[in-house]
């Protein structure tokens, strides 16, 4: 009997010419994306250039709005929600597709710079769920801003031009690792050990600590900052390689930090494509995910609340915060976030029937958590089966996964706190190998569908 039981298959299985043209072209676009934003701030900055393209407007700029109004609105430089206001009222609810766009990193610490053994190191503080051995010995670039105490600021961006220097940790060479080899790999590797070398010309200005005063002098002549600005600055040392086709066949995209600028892309596009929707689309792009969604950058802000109220209020005539409770109550979420995509080198992990494959189709994760379902946004059965079916109408493969073997780890997502706002919400995003390295590995056919995905939602 036909569909009695449940297959899985490979996307590109049996793919026209034309759809995988399709999808190669669309990842080819992603992959440029990826490789210019690497950071929050960067991919915040990118949004709003293609939004402003697409015709989105900064909300602050509109005393009131219609069907098929186009605005967006930034948190602090680092997340940004757009809308495209929908035909129906918006106490009617919303249709959001939530992503975030922090990765795990290396931050400088506020007094970063030193020199020591003659050489000189920027200390860094790992941000985010790291396995620290995988950032030693590779290329890292260094992003970010330096806020002078006169209010100005300073973007930097070094390692990324092809005619840029690069930084790196050195590791421990094998002939000398012998004692580091017998311990356990939690103790081998220190966090305070993650210092990254910046220098190695003595400055003749100095009479000491040459080759720091060098480094800096360097810093001054480039960006006119003094040691103390590091205090006043947030800066972020990412992988410095772009984005690369990865196969034979190029099937897949290997690259820093799509978790989850992955889904935050394809998210961003659905929305920039969402025409005239029936409900209200939401593109909500989010920071801070990867240290527990905290802080009034990170999706525990009252920040989508307070933008969603000034929507609702441009939206009706008369508002009261009635409109906003209701809007929330009715509104549906697919929380756009990465899984972890089943690796036979690693099969003692996962549990087959339950995992994900690459290039399997759009993974839905029906909850995360860990041990029992702990800290689980745990969607109902009802709204799945209301987004299976409209996936299924809309003809996007879709797979459904748990993170991995019970009891072997966990994690989650902003699924449970856009839950905690009386939203229905269901994890939706592509599977990754190697994900929190330095090097993920996404599939492009799971890239398309994410983006065919989160554009069905919106249009439906
Ligand atoms: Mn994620
Ligand atoms: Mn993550």
């Amino acid at each position: 009997m036909d569909g009695l039981l449940y297959e899985r298959k490979n996307g590109f299985d049996g793919i026209s010419a034309k759809d995988k043209s399709e999808i190669f072209d669309f990842c080819a676009e992603y992959s440029h994306a990826i490789t210019v934003a690497k950071t929050e701030r960067e991919f915040s900055d990118m949004s709003v250039s293609l939004l402003e393209k697409a015709g989105f407007v900064e909300l602050s700029c509109k005393n009131q709005l219609k069907p098929g109004d186009r605005v967006y609105s930034v948190n602090r430089g680092k997340g940004i929600v757009a809308f495209v206001i929908g035909g129906e009222p918006i106490e009617n609810g919303c249709n959001i597709v939530g992503a975030h766009i922090d990765s795990p990193r290396l931050d400088l610490k506020p007094n970063p710079l030193y020199e020591d053994g003659g050489m000189a190191y920027f200390k860094t503080h790992y941000y985010g769920g790291i396995r620290k051995y995988q950032w030693l010995s590779i290329p890292l670039s260094l992003h970010g801003v330096v806020v002078k105490r006169d209010g100005t600021q300073i973007t930097v961006s070094i390692g990324e031009d092809k005619n840029d220097p690069v930084f790196c940790i050195a590791d421990l060479l094998p002939h000398l690792a012998q004692l580091q080899a017998e311990k356990k790999l939690s103790a081998a590797f220190e966090g305070e050990k993650l210092n990254v070398i910046v220098g190695n010309i003595p400055c003749e200005d100095a009479d000491k600590d040459k080759l720091k005063y060098g480094v800096m002098k360097l810093l001054n002549e480039k960006y006119g900052i003094c040691e103390a600005d590091f205090i006043t600055s947030e800066l972020e040392l990412v992988p410095a390689f772009p984005a690369k086709d990865l196969g034979l066949d190029r099937s897949m995209i290997a690259a820093y930090g799509q978790d989850d600028r992955v889904c935050a892309y394809t998210a961003l596009r659905a929305v920039i494509d969402a025409k005239t929707p029936v409900k209200t689309a939401v593109c909500l792009l989010v920071d801070k995910e990867e240290i527990g969604s905290e802080g009034n950058t990170g999706m525990q802000s009252r920040f989508f609340e307070n933008t969603l109220a000034k929507v609702c209020s441009l939206c009706k005539e008369t508002y009261n915060d009635l409109v906003l409770r209701e809007c929330l109550s009715h509104s549906s979420c697919l929380s756009a976030d990465v899984g972890a995509a089943y690796d036979s080198n690693y099969a003692e992990v996962y549990e087959k029937n339950n995992a994900c494959y690459v290039n399997g189709g759009l993974l839905l994760t029906k909850y995360t958590g860990a041990r029992g379902k702990s800290a689980a946004s745990d969607a109902n059965a009802e709204f799945m089966a209301k987004i299976c079916g409209m996936f299924d109408k809309a003809g996007v493969l879709w797979q459904c996964a748990e993170l991995g073997k019970i009891d072997v780890g966990g994690g989650g997502t902003i699924a449970c706190y856009v839950a905690n706002l009386d939203i229905e919400v269901l994890d939706a995003g592509v599977p990754l190998q190697a994900m929190h390295s330095p090097y993920e590995v996404a599939g492009k056919f799971d890239i398309y569908m994410a983006y065919k995905g989160y554009n069905a939602f919106f249009n439906n």
